[in-house]
């Protein structure tokens, strides 16, 4: 079972990881979006971890809801209200249980995932965030291990792609041949569940 404690871990492995791979995620940024992701995520994330810290949700709910929250008020990029939605829906679905199971935390992505392609019109394929999210939803009932490697995948599978959403639309063909940044920071968050499972 899944308790606060883990959903808090989650949130401090993917702000350490965003912190580490910022400059990663900016550089992906720059040719084809505006050189912003990394340090948009370091901010949303500082601003996450601080405000669990400070609040202290007891519930994987309240913790992931108050995430999405803190995400959606302080990054200002495309990427705040949708990892933002991403995360409140997520924890939305969880409700109030002081744990849950691993299914259910994976039924509960699925319906956060879901609510991102209704807010940003993104499917899979677009060359965005949802590209690395929906396959490690997918795995996700395996093990969070197997969600890392299939998001990690999703994420390099971008490369090849015409962004058709996000500012990296506007270049049409000139996009192709680039990771997509968001889809490498979801991968970043993926791997954050296994960090904080302990492995
Ligand atoms: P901005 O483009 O406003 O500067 P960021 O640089 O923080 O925002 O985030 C860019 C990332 O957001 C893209 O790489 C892409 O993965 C994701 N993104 C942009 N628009 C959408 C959308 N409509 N649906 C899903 N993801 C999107
Ligand atoms: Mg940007
Ligand atoms: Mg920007």
């Amino acid at each position: 079972m899944l308790d606060a404690d883990f959903f808090r871990r989650w949130m401090t492995a993917t702000a350490a990881s965003v912190d580490r791979e910022a400059e990663r995620l900016t550089a992906l940024d720059s040719p084809i979006g505006d050189a912003d992701h990394g340090s948009n995520l370091q901010r949303g994330f500082a601003a996450v971890v601080a405000a669990v810290e400070k609040d202290g949700p007891d519930t994987p709910g309240a913790v992931l809801v108050l995430a999405g929250r803190q995400l959606i008020s302080t990054v200002g990029g495309a990427s705040g209200p949708l990892y933002g939605t991403l995360l409140r829906r997520t924890g939305k679905a969880l409700g109030d249980a002081a744990e849950v199971s691993e299914e259910q935390f994976a039924q509960a992505l699925r319906t956060g995932v879901d609510a991102v392609m209704q807010l940003g019109g993104a499917a899979p394929g677009d060359k965005t965030m949802i590209d690395a999210l929906v396959p490690a939803v997918d795995a996700l009932g395996e093990s969070f291990a197997a969600a890392r490697v299939a998001a990690e995948q999703g994420a390099e599978a971008t490369t090849p792609l015409q962004a058709r959403k996000g500012r990296a639309s506007y270049l049409g063909e000139r996009s192709i041949g680039h990771q997509d940044p968001g889809a490498t920071s979801a991968a970043l968050l993926v791997a954050g569940l296994e960090r904080a499972a302990g492995g």
